[in-house]
């Protein structure tokens, strides 16, 4: 399946969903993560903030479990930077304000940087993924570029209402897999 059609497909079958089923289904993925071992060891871990009105998995019940839970891991997230190409990162605390950016992304108002090489775990947005680990996401390729300057060993997880697409998705050179996948109901784990 080439990314695109993923992309349209995965769009609508998204708008299907009700506010009701978005809430649980984050709920279900957000329970998933926390039981799993993988952001045991973690010292940073980046998470993306939900955009509002786009159907997305409401990452708030993960944010707010870190905060309230294990206030030594810190958590980051990202910011577009002035050039609209690359990502900054910056840690957010129970304390943070955020305004939405012009593509309507609620960005943290007081900036504390997070080096790439620092980030133990990244939490992806996406719209699919396959049972080999390949990501469709929005089509602007934030994330591939982002993962392109984190350390090697830093641990990919990436977060959909959906489970893995029957057909492979076919990844371009400068597609970054994920390590893992959580739909609302399992964790897939690939191989490398
Ligand atoms: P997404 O990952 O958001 O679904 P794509 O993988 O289709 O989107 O990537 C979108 C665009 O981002 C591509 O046209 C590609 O040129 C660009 N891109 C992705 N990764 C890199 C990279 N590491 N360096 C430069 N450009 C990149
Ligand atoms: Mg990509």
């Amino acid at each position: 399946m080439n990314k695109d059609a993923a992309r349209k497909l995965y769009t609508s079958k998204r708008k299907e969903l009700s506010t009701g089923e978005i809430r649980e289904n984050s709920k279900s993925i957000a329970e998933t993560f926390i039981k799993s071992d993988l952001w045991k060891n973690c010292t940073v871990i980046h998470i993306f903030i939900s955009i509002p009105d786009k159907a997305e998995i409401d990452t708030s019940f993960l944010i707010d479990f870190f905060f309230e839970q294990h206030p030594e891991i810190k958590i980051c997230t990202s910011i577009i930077d002035t050039n609209g190409q690359d990502l900054l990162h910056t840690c957010i605390t129970p304390s943070t304000t955020y305004i939405p950016n012009r593509w309507n992304i609620p960005e943290p108002v007081e900036r504390l940087a997070v080096h790439e090489q620092d980030i133990d775990l990244v939490l992806l947005p996406l719209l699919a993924f396959d049972s080999k680990g390949n990501r469709v996401g929005y089509g602007k390729g934030f994330y591939d570029r982002f993962l392109q300057n984190c350390k090697s060993e830093v641990i990919k997880v990436g977060l959909s209402f959906f489970r893995p697409t029957d057909e492979l998705i076919e990844a371009d050179t400068w597609d970054v897999p994920l390590d893992y996948g959580i739909s609302p109901d399992q964790l897939y784990a690939f191989k490398k």
